[in-house]
């Protein structure tokens, strides 16, 4: 998570060139923000608790510097405050860290004996260790090494050292960092947005590597062993970071979402055979958090039903420490947004230590995970600034959709004439994402509805309750409301009691099993809940229902990203009404980068 910048200028702008890349990478982490600046002879530290523009109001606009080094944290350790906000200084050794330092408590025993510690973050303990070497062998190289060698965890880590002016070192382990440069400066940074206005160049760190940037010259080494490294050119699209007309990034990107479909989709549409075949495995494990996880399950239902394969939806979380049951005939596909998800990444290094093949359905171009998968889907969608996913989510489940259809076609489980249909209506689905985007007014009235509500619950079967869970989250993450997703059958054995006169309940009703749904829900009704249906069949519960939202007839290829349309706009326009902060809500980071 959080946001790393750090800027060697020739020109005296670094403060401001590292306040503004701070600012675009906020939506990693908005708990505290932080700067440390070269001037003369010293290391100025400004941080604060809370936002960069909080950061930006307490320093001198007139302040000048060649080189600064700024952080938005993301808290692991230790409250969100002033003491414990980046960056930490002990001794001649100033950094900011991204990632969490697993032996802290081990070394910090040790270190105590010669510092005294101000914050409570793993972060000060790792500027402690840095010192103490620093000081025993006077040379960066043996400490970084050193470090390299006894630390555990994650870090992405900007130092500078007092002694060593106009330099900054930046070393990595399982959290990303990037060098890009140009003619004036040497940019680096967690994640591209913060580098994309001055520079498209840059290099990437991988594990255990680790550079000295001066003015002048970038030295790389891995360990103690000094390496060369090719230079990236970043070719991304519709990156724009900007959220023009609308009040906030998540509205611009689900309006964004038609154009995020059409991209990812047609070069496949057109022609089928450009995309993975997934049809010569016997069994897929696809792995992945949040709503990519929810994206998996509609993946691995296609999957199964269309297609035949056997399919397993795992957490990353869980995946990376579990037995696996893998062999010559199995894919594993990893789906991430950032291709940063820490969880996500450690779980493909451990299925790839196995030789198993690897396939990523990834967003974000040259990601760790896009580039250590065997194979990538790239999903379309842009730059994704909100917290709560969407373009990006439903970019992912088209194309799980995509690959069990063209596995379906290959292993001739579906006939010519099917397929032609189920392409003609990915071919309409954008336009008709668009049609429900347009649909506001049902969406805010729901959502007034539900403005003083505690517990929301959401209720489907098969394929309708892969699409709840989405919208359950999303309510979840943007209006801090409680909400539970359950699959409709199971209600009745524990969870029923839950439901009381008024609870409002989300019931997706679009698929074969509307049957066995409506009787699910005639059991909530009969308890006196009210029912929200969103459903392509408009005969259903017509004098039961509270409101309903009503979705296109289709296949179950593109019905689920036409059904969770809706819930990511009643999530948004609840969460406006509680006056949350919808894009960057409380506690959460854009692009999970720690465990
Ligand atoms: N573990 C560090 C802390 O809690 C860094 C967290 C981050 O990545 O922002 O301060």
């Amino acid at each position: 998570m959080c946001g790393i910048v750090g800027i060697l200028n020739k020109k005296e702008d670094a403060i401001k060139m590292a306040l503004d890349g701070l600012s675009s990478l906020e939506y990693r982490g908005y708990d505290s923000a932080g700067i440390a600046y070269q001037k003369d002879e010293s290391i100025i530290t400004v941080k604060t608790k809370g936002r960069v523009q909080k950061l930006k109001e307490k320093i001198d606009k007139n302040e000048k510097s060649l080189l600064a080094i700024a952080h938005t944290r993301w808290a692991t350790h230790g409250e969100a405050n002033d003491r414990n906000a980046h960056p930490h200084t002990i001794g001649d050794i100033t950094i900011v860290h991204n990632g969490i330092i697993e032996n802290e408590q081990e070394l910090k025993e040790e270190l105590k004996k010669y510092y005294t510690f101000q914050s409570d973050t793993d972060t000060e303990v790792a500027c402690a260790f840095l010192d103490f070497y620093y000081q025993k062998t006077n040379s960066m190289i043996d400490t970084i090494t050193k470090f390299m060698d006894t630390i555990k965890g994650s870090y992405a880590i900007l130092i500078l050292c007092k002694k060593e002016p106009d330099t900054i070192y930046a070393i990595k382990k399982d959290s990303p960092l990037i060098i890009a440069i140009n003619e004036e400066s040497k940019l680096i940074a967690s994640d591209v947005p913060a580098i994309l206005k001055y520079s498209k160049n840059y290099y990437v760190l991988e594990d255990m590597e680790w550079a000295k940037i001066t003015k002048n010259d970038i030295s790389f080494y891995q360990k103690s062993k000094k390496i060369e490294k090719e230079i990236n050119t970043f070719e991304g699209s519709n990156l724009s970071s900007d959220k023009g007309c609308y009040p906030h990034y998540m509205l611009k990107e689900m309006m964004e979402e038609k154009e995020s479909l059409e991209k990812t989709i047609l070069p496949y549409l057109t022609n089928l055979d450009l995309l993975t075949d997934v049809s010569k495995y016997k069994k897929i494990e696809i792995v992945a958090c949040g709503s990519a996880y929810h994206a998996g399950l509609i993946g691995k239902y296609l999957l199964e039903e269309k297609a035949n394969i056997e399919t397993h939806v795992e957490l990353a979380s869980e995946y990376r420490y579990k037995h696996l049951f893998l062999d010559s005939d199995s894919l594993v596909i990893f789906i991430s947004q950032s291709g940063e998800t820490a969880d996500t990444l450690a779980a493909l290094k451990k299925v790839k230590k196995q030789g198993i093949k690897t396939l990523g359905i990834i967003n974000v171009k040259e990601s760790s995970i896009a580039r250590y998968v065997d194979d990538v889907l790239y999903t379309e969608a842009g730059c994704e600034i909100a917290v709560a996913t969407t373009k990006a989510y439903v970019t992912q489940v088209a194309l799980l959709s995509l690959l069990a259809l063209k596995a379906a076609k290959k292993k001739k489980l579906l006939k010519e004439e099917e397929v032609k249909k189920i392409l003609e209506e990915f071919y309409q689905l954008p336009r008709q994402v668009n049609d429900l985007l347009q649909e506001k007014e049902s969406s805010k009235k729901i959502a007034r509805m539900l403005t003083k509500e505690k517990d929301i619950f959401y209720l489907g079967r098969g394929l309708d309750s892969y699409v709840m869970m989405e919208g359950s989250l999303k309510l979840k993450e943007i209006t801090y409301l409680h909400s539970e997703c359950y699959s409709a059958g199971e209600l009745k054995h524990g969870s029923i009691s839950l439901i009381e006169k008024g609870s409002k309940i989300f019931i997706g009703a679009t698929t074969e099993l509307n049957d066995k749904t409506i009787s699910n829900a005639k059991e909530v009704i009969a308890r006196g809940g009210e029912i929200i249906l969103i459903t392509n069949d408009d005969t259903l519960l017509q004098k039961e229902r509270k409101e309903r939202i009503l979705i296109p007839i289709t296949s179950s290829f593109v019905s689920p990203i036409l059904e969770v349309i809706p819930l990511q706009m009643i999530a948004y326009y609840l969460g406006c009404y509680l006056k949350r902060d919808i894009d960057k809500p409380r506690n959460l980071a854009k692009s999970v980068t720690v465990e």
